[in-house]
């Protein structure tokens, strides 16, 4: 199990400074990046007239126009016979585009009567940490010693050579970065960021609000803590143990809540609710299972408060598929589409509709059972009862099935060898492999997958339809010849606007989607 990293970004193309920052920082969980990835950003005009200032308003700015959190700085020299000249406005104090020779020239003339004792003066270096609501964090450093009348040292920059530092008996200009560091101004300020930052950190995550996501399968149970970005903050798999009775594996779910609130490191209050991926059918508001097919002996079970009971948070459900279409919809493939519905393509063929960001679920909690959507009004038997379901005719199986009576029928293919242990998989390879049999058995699931979407098209008029599970990994072979199909058996102004695309966030989208449902019921009942 792992945990997110904060992510804070450099206010600045500085590659040097991303460096000293990483070394300065690296201990703590945080992912550093510097300003060139966001292209789109610009650093506002360093206006302020002290260092703090300056580094406060480039940070809150930044941050604004990013979204992010964003360290900026500023730093520079005060000297003591200027007033705190030429600190107050280093940058420009010989002018745009002064070179460091010509800067230090113009100083060492304005110093050239100014006596030994009086020729004090201090590196000064401020970072500020902002968030896009203000200032969160903001640390300084200083390092006194006086100015030289003569130049000395040929490392560092700026004003370093003419910067005698006492505690190194020498100028910044004549040590190494490393002993420079020890004292200097930006190494002073970057240790005080370190401690700050670490507390910051501890304080932010003891007060953070999150939510545990459950999806109970037949055969795993995964469970992972989700913040209200959709962060994974860890995320597990244990076995399921269904045959070893339901209290068994309810007292394996509650158990599974503390283990990954304790991976996340966060406290029992910090946990404002769980949700669980159930299989259905369910009645969402009472919290109970009707009839779970793959687990024997739950029927009619209150879920919610059993879970309840044995973990101490309070607990809502949702139907599995329903969960995972809502992680897609805010979080992944779907993220900013306002009509998404989903198809899980697996050993059923299940899904979600997503409207608005909420899940559909219909009077009785039963909608978007999608893989019921009849193709044909006297076709094959489905697993419901009804004849001429999708999932009769497109599901894994199904495709499996079909390849099986094309053999037995005589068709010739290299599959006719995998006798019991044909497999979906291996109808697509064969079929990429250009097995003429396969080809046709693919192109049928696909016919068939697009005459369901094509309803669901023309029904719903959504933005997006994402595809979920095994069959996707197909890629392009299902993917090119399924947008074509789709469009000839739809209205064209639905098939134009609808994307068809897979799903984005995998194996995490079930229990992302099981937090998120906790998160809209909790904080609506605020
Ligand atoms: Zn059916």
């Amino acid at each position: 199990m792992s945990r997110e990293r904060r992510l804070i970004v450099l206010g600045s193309h500085n590659k040097g400074k991303l460096r000293e920052l990483r070394a300065a920082l690296g201990s703590l969980p945080i992912a550093l990046r510097g300003l060139d990835a966001c292209p789109e950003a610009r650093a506002p005009e360093e206006t302020g007239e002290a260092f703090a200032e300056n580094a406060r308003l480039k940070a809150r700015e930044l941050a604004r126009q990013l979204g992010e959190w964003v360290l900026a700085d500023d730093s520079g020299l005060c000297v003591d016979a200027l007033g705190g000249r030429p600190g107050v406005r280093s940058a420009r104090y010989a002018g745009p585009g002064a070179t460091d020779g010509q800067k230090i020239g113009r100083l060492l003339g304005e110093l050239s009567n100014v006596e030994e004792p009086k020729r004090g003066a201090a590196f000064v270096c401020t970072l500020a940490l902002a968030s896009p609501e203000g200032v969160l964090l903001e640390v300084r450093g200083a390092c006194r010693g006086r100015i030289l009348r003569q130049p000395r040292g040929r490392n560092g920059f700026g004003y370093d050579p003419v910067f005698f530092c006492p505690d190194l008996g020498a100028t910044f200009a004549e040590v190494s970065i490393e002993a420079k560091s020890q004292v200097s101004h930006r190494g002073r300020a970057l240790r005080a960021l370190a401690r700050g930052l670490a507390g910051l950190l501890e304080r932010e995550s003891a007060m953070e609000q999150h939510y545990v996501g459950i999806d109970l399968g037949g055969t795993n149970i995964k469970g992972g803590v989700v913040a209200r970005s959709g962060r994974v903050l860890c995320f597990t798999s244990i076995e399921t143990q269904g045959e070893k009775g339901r209290d068994h594996v309810l007292d394996r779910m509650g158990r599974l809540v503390g283990k990954v609130r304790r991976a996340a490191k966060l406290s029992p209050k910090q946990i404002a609710g769980v949700g669980i991926g159930s299989p259905g059918p369910l009645n969402i508001a009472k919290g109970i299972i009707h009839s779970a097919p793959n687990l024997p002996g739950w029927e009619n079970l209150p879920l919610a408060a059993e879970i309840q009971r044995r973990c101490g948070c309070p607990v809502v459900i949702e139907n599995d598929a329903n969960a995972a279409s809502l992680a897609e919809a805010i979080a992944g493939a779907g993220k900013g589409q306002n009509c998404m519905i989903m198809l899980t393509l697996g050993t059923g063929i299940g899904g979600g509709i997503v409207l608005g960001g909420r899940v559909w679920h219909g009077a009785d909690d039963i909608a978007a059972e999608l893989g019921h959507v009849s193709i044909c009004y006297d076709g094959a038997r489905c697993n419901c009862g009804v004849q001429g379901c999708v999932e009769a005719y497109a599901s894994a199986p199904a495709t499996v099935r079909r390849a099986r009576e094309a053999i037995a029928a005589g068709g010739k293919s290299v599959l006719a060898r995998k006798g019991d242990k044909l497999t979906c998989e291996d109808v697509f390879k064969a079929a990429r492999r250009g097995d003429w049999l396969a080809q046709k058995v693919v192109a049928d699931t696909i016919k068939f997958l697009a005459v369901a979407i094509g309803s669901l098209i023309n029904v719903f008029n959504p933005d997006m339809i994402v595809l979920f599970g095994g069959m996707t990994k197909a890629g392009d072979q299902l993917f090119a010849p399924l947008r074509r199909e789709v469009a000839m058996r739809c209205f064209g102004i639905g098939a134009k606007r609808c994307k068809i695309v897979g799903s984005e966030l995998g194996e995490h989208a079930g229990v992302i989607g099981a937090a998120f449902a906790a998160m809209q019921h909790f904080e609506e009942a605020k």
